[in-house]
């Protein structure tokens, strides 16, 4: 039988990692099965549903490269299923009519403490009409989950009360719909987080009772709940305190293959490195080896693989991701909140490329591209005061060293060998150490302390603008100094 999974998210809210998570898991094994990965958007619940939350699941996905062989399909377009399904299993006697209110159900648990509903309407033949909801006849007896990563899971029905499949309204319920779905796509293996573990002994039940009454007679799926994501302290990962959308992790300049790496550490480890590639990934995926603690969604560790993965490409691609934060007008996306750091008409495609290769070794997020290079495009790039006073103001060994880098630059091959070992020998003559010397030479030309290798900047910049910046720096430093 062909694998047939599925990934049936919400559109309710931002693409949360863990969401991304679970797509992964069954994009994985569909894969590694040479199964079907399908995409169902769950879109039922009008109130919470928003048209701009589709748009971005189907674009998180495609940033992650999670290529779906059927679908997107709505959940809204089985509405007619839906609603024959809970037609049958009424007739059959399966679901009973309940007017209960919310406030009668609260009401009577007040009396008698019974979790959740109580079965008041269960035997009472209630009519049914615009104020009754359809409950389950949740059987007597035990329904038993066999989940590929927990096991054994028994749930007595005792304690599953009588749920609602129908609203008084007619809409129908999630356990319900999904449920339905999942039997007109021919599921074989139900892959999500284990928030869900207390919906499964609900959808096995209507699985089996639409399996009787309705048919076909469809084996159960096979059910594997994912592990919780906790943050650092160990908690649920919280959409307030922590970051949890799949585009705010794009925004910063994570690269899709990293981020799908990270992702598939969670809950399950490669049997070497932990850094593999999506084809390894495939092939050496078991769902059965996930395991059920808790995993720690671990942004540093991420931040440091994405890192590894940024200066594993080539100049060329890596020129290519960067795009959209140093050359917008030709990118095909652009981050949220993004504030260029030059007008568009400075960036310099061929002074890029000339920096691009030592950038590249530098950075772990392609966001933090734009600073290390703005002094490239910018005539005068903004100071960090506290860089400046230290370096050059309030060194008093700084006149010496601009002017002695000045009297050497001028008459240099801009070269960054020659003009390392051109510095070298005037360091010497100095009686300096290079890193002391290096400190005001970068201050003036990119207004930072920090920035891509001094010697490759200075050949990128040029000798006019380098004598221009540092003569500049010279004058300051000469007027303050005491
Ligand atoms: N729409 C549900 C959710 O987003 C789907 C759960 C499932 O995979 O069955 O949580």
């Amino acid at each position: 039988m062909t694998t047939r999974v599925r990934f049936a998210p919400s559109p309710t809210g931002l693409f949360h990692v863990g969401s991304a998570r679970s797509a992964l898991f069954n994009w994985l094994f569909a894969r590694q099965q040479d199964g079907v990965f399908l995409l169902r958007i769950e879109d039922t619940d009008a109130d919470r549903n928003r048209e701009e939350w589709v748009d971005v699941i189907i674009n998180s996905m495609a940033w992650l490269g999670l290529d779906v062989d059927e679908g997107p399909f709505r959940q809204s377009a089985n509405a007619v299923q839906h609603k024959a399904a809970v037609e049958s299993l009424y007739e059959a006697g399966v679901l009973y009519a309940c007017g209960c209110t919310g406030d009668d159900v609260q009401a009577r648990k007040g009396e008698n403490k019974t979790p959740g509903y109580d079965g008041h309407c269960r035997d009472l033949n209630v009519p049914r009409s615009a104020t009754t909801a359809l409950r389950f006849k949740v059987p007597e007896g035990m329904t038993v989950v066999d989940d590929v990563i927990r096991g054994r899971i028994e749930f007595q029905n005792a304690v599953i009360d009588d749920f609602v499949v129908a609203k008084s309204s007619g809409a129908v319920l999630y356990n319900m719909a999904n449920v339905v779905d999942d039997r007109v796509d021919r599921i074989t293996h139900v892959i999500r987080g284990e928030d869900h573990i207390s919906n499964t002994p609900k959808q096995q039940l209507i699985w089996a009772a639409l399996s009787r009454v309705v048919g076909p007679d469809l084996p159960l799926p096979i059910y594997a709940h994912l592990p919780l994501l906790v943050d650092a302290s160990r908690k649920k990962l919280s959409k307030r305190k922590d970051p949890v959308a799949v585009e705010f992790f794009r925004d910063q300049g994570f690269l899709p293959d990293a981020f799908v790496n990270f992702l598939s550490l969670l809950g399950w480890s490669p049997k070497g490195e932990e850094k593999v590639t999506r084809e390894e990934l495939i092939s050496q995926f078991t769902l059965g080896e996930v395991n059920q603690s808790p995993a720690f969604f671990d942004v540093v560790k991420l931040t440091n693989l994405n890192g590894a993965y940024v200066r594993e490409l080539s100049v060329e691609e890596f020129i290519a991701a960067t795009l959209p934060w140093v050359d917008p007008s030709t990118a095909l996306w652009s981050p949220a909140d993004f504030q260029p750091l030059w007008p568009a008409e400075r960036f310099d495609p061929g002074r890029y490329r000339a920096i691009a290769p030592v950038v590249q070794e530098r950075v772990a997020l392609l966001s933090e591209v734009p600073a290390m290079i703005d002094f490239l495009f910018l005539e005068n790039p903004p100071i960090d005061a506290a860089a400046w006073t230290k370096a050059v103001t309030g060194d008093r060994d700084a006149i010496a060293i601009l002017d002695a880098a000045i009297a050497a630059y001028k008459e240099t091959e801009f070269d960054a060998q020659v003009l390392h070992e051109v510095t070298l020998a005037f360091t010497e003559q100095l009686g300096m150490k290079l890193r002391k010397v290096q400190a005001p030479i970068r201050v003036a030309l990119t207004g930072k302390s920090v920035g891509p290798p001094l010697f490759e900047s200075l050949v990128v910049v040029g000798r006019d603008e380098v004598l221009r910046r540092l003569s500049a720096a010279r004058e300051v430093a000469g007027t303050t100094a005491t």
